[in-house]
């Protein structure tokens, strides 16, 4: 069925409009959209990986919520702007300026809807810009909407367990994606295929240790797609990854849902810059 890792009572489109019209509150519910991708993610895990942790995380801390907070998920945008990875088969991807748009719309949907909390999920490294983006401008709008973008991985996780260089590194495919997906996909995982794959140091280090600064395609890291280290990561690793970062995501719903935020004017110039001037015309 359609919602997944989240509990059918917590997943919003299972109710019709008119039970989506009596809930009370709809001010405060906090509506979670799970952003992911299709791209390679090496030969060992599937391309749906990033769709699957983010669904996989909101799924789970569904589960988790108590019941006196008022929260329900979307489906998951399942294709994302991966751009970065189009040289290998498999990836399907979206423009950024395509996600920036769907973003905007799915935020401007929920409002129409009376609900005035919106937060994104997103689990693709490549692509806070667009939904950030989009997150501002439905703000600009909308001087009463509180959206929020955060990486899957941003709330508070044990991550001791995964070596040092790949911890500083953590880009693509490398250990805590193998080990979460043993946990939500294991059937997809391929384990014994999994092979590191580290980069070169940057060469300007005063502008990065870690990771490359220079914008960058997979393929510019060598040709296995992965960009990281995946080995030695287990089912064990994997579950306590998604207990924790579930908890946590439950725990930061419920502060969401308690939250206030200043309510402002909105700014009615904001709407013409990225949806064109006609719209912006029949507004007068
Ligand atoms: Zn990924």
């Amino acid at each position: 069925m359609l919602h997944g890792y989240t509990p059918p009572e917590r997943f919003l489109p299972y109710l019709s409009w008119t039970a989506i019209d009596a809930l009370e509150d709809r001010a405060n519910t906090v509506i979670v959209l799970p952003a992911g991708a299709i791209e390679q993610h090496g030969p060992h895990l599937p391309c749906a990986v990033d769709s699957i942790v983010a669904a996989g995380v909101v799924g789970k801390a569904m589960s988790l919520l108590p019941d006196d907070v008022p929260a329900f998920a979307l489906p998951p945008i399942t294709y994302g702007k991966s751009d970065e990875h189009l040289h290998f088969p498999g990836t399907v991807t979206l423009t950024g300026e395509l996600l920036l748009h769907t973003a905007i719309e799915i935020g401007e949907s929920i409002y129409r809807a009376g609900f005035r909390k919106f937060v994104i999920v997103n689990a693709h490294g490549g692509q806070p810009q667009p939904l950030e983006m989009a997150a501002r401008e439905l703000r600009l709008r909308h001087g009463d909407f509180v959206i929020i973008v955060r990486s899957a991985w941003s709330v508070p996780h044990d991550e001791s367990f995964i070596p040092d260089h790949e911890r500083k590194l953590a880009m693509h495919a490398g250990h805590g994606e193998t080990a979460i997906l043993m946990a939500l996909a294991p059937q997809t995982v391929r384990l014994d295929l999994a092979e590191a794959n580290i980069p070169a140091p940057f060469p300007c280090p005063t502008l990065s240790s870690t990771r490359p600064a220079a914008a960058w395609c997979a393929r510019d890291f060598g040709p296995s797609g992965v960009i990281g280290d995946p080995r030695g990561a287990t089912l064990e690793q994997g579950e306590a990854l998604l207990e924790q970062l579930g908890t946590q995501w439950a725990k930061a719903i419920g502060e969401v849902y308690r939250m206030d935020w200043p309510v402002r004017e909105a700014v009615s110039w904001a709407r013409s810059q990225y949806t064109g001037h006609i719209e912006s015309c029949r507004r007068g």
